[in-house]
């Protein structure tokens, strides 16, 4: 599943490669990959004709390409094994391919959505009056955005009688922290899941934010996480930051700060990997609102 870093490769290949070209003709080889737009594939196709493409945007996990003409955008939903290829026009097509946009110039190229088990889909969404796709007004900011409110989100934990993992990953307080990054962030900060957000302290959680900010950052150098082969970036490169995942997938192999094996435990229909002796469980004594 793609994550933040993983979407930021996509979004800086799109803008790149189809930022201000004008849709020729629309293809929709499979319905399911249209399925989030209701009125259907031949809609879909009609009003993305003769448009032109803006300035790729993501939002957390969100990737969408505003038209540069009109009130509306084009929202990608990469689901599970979802790829937005930037393609020669004469390169055989996919043995997935779901959805084909040609353009209207010699560039010679075209966008392509390939995806195999198609969780993924493209779809078509009016803007709020901030430029988001309307379906996505509710996703908070992501911690890479530079209006990213630090203050407003340590006082949100302080307030939250949730525990720190859940907080991470919950898209309306902050976007584009998933599981993989979560649990990389909180080993960085020493940090186990369960811990109540509540008794976390202001350097604590500064801290905390600080990790997320950098291990995303170190994951978008490397060109995002790829555990799976289906996943590859807009031009269709492989990103390899699993390589320097200090935590996630890691069960059984030494922690690479104190060298005791890691864990993993089953945690909300997913998995959280920690290192058990720098990422103590929460005191279950401990009342709640005491900081520790
Ligand atoms: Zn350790």
């Amino acid at each position: 599943m793609p994550e933040l870093p993983e979407v930021e490769v996509v979004r800086r290949g799109l803008e790149r490669w189809v930022d201000g070209r004008t849709v020729g003709e629309v293809e929709v080889l499979h319905p399911r990959a249209v399925r989030r737009h209701p009125a259907g594939g031949a809609d879909f196709a009609a009003r993305l004709t003769g448009h032109r493409l803006g300035t790729a945007r993501r939002r957390g996990k969100y990737l969408w390409i505003p038209l540069a003409d009109s009130g509306f955008s084009v929202l990608g939903h990469l689901g599970m094994s979802g790829q937005l290829l930037v393609q020669p026009e004469n390169a055989p097509d996919e043995k997935h391919l779901r959805i084909r946009v040609r353009f209207d110039d010699a560039l010679g190229t075209e966008l392509r959505f390939v995806d195999q088990r198609t969780f993924g889909g493209l779809s078509l969404h009016d803007n709020t009056p901030d430029g988001l796709p309307d379906v996505i007004a509710h996703i908070a900011r992501d911690p890479l955005d530079p209006e990213f409110d630090d203050a407003a989100f340590q006082a949100a934990l302080r307030l939250r009688r949730t525990t720190v993992k859940r907080a991470l990953l919950d898209q309306s307080l902050i976007s584009g922290v998933g599981n993989i990054y979560a649990d990389e962030a909180l080993w960085r900060a020493r940090l186990h899941y369960d811990r109540p957000t509540a008794s976390l302290t202001r350097p604590r959680s500064a801290e905390l934010l600080g990790h997320v900010r950098d291990v995303m950052n170190a994951a978008l150098a490397a060109g995002g996480t790829s555990f799976d082969s289906l996943y590859v970036n807009v031009n269709g490169e492989s990103g390899y930051f699993d390589r320097s995942l200090d935590a996630y997938g890691r069960e059984d192999e030494p922690c690479r700060r104190c060298g005791t094996p890691m864990r993993r435990r089953p945690w909300m229909n997913r998995s959280s990997y920690f290192c058990p002796r720098c990422q103590r469980p929460p005191r279950a004594a401990a009342p709640v609102g005491v900081r520790v």
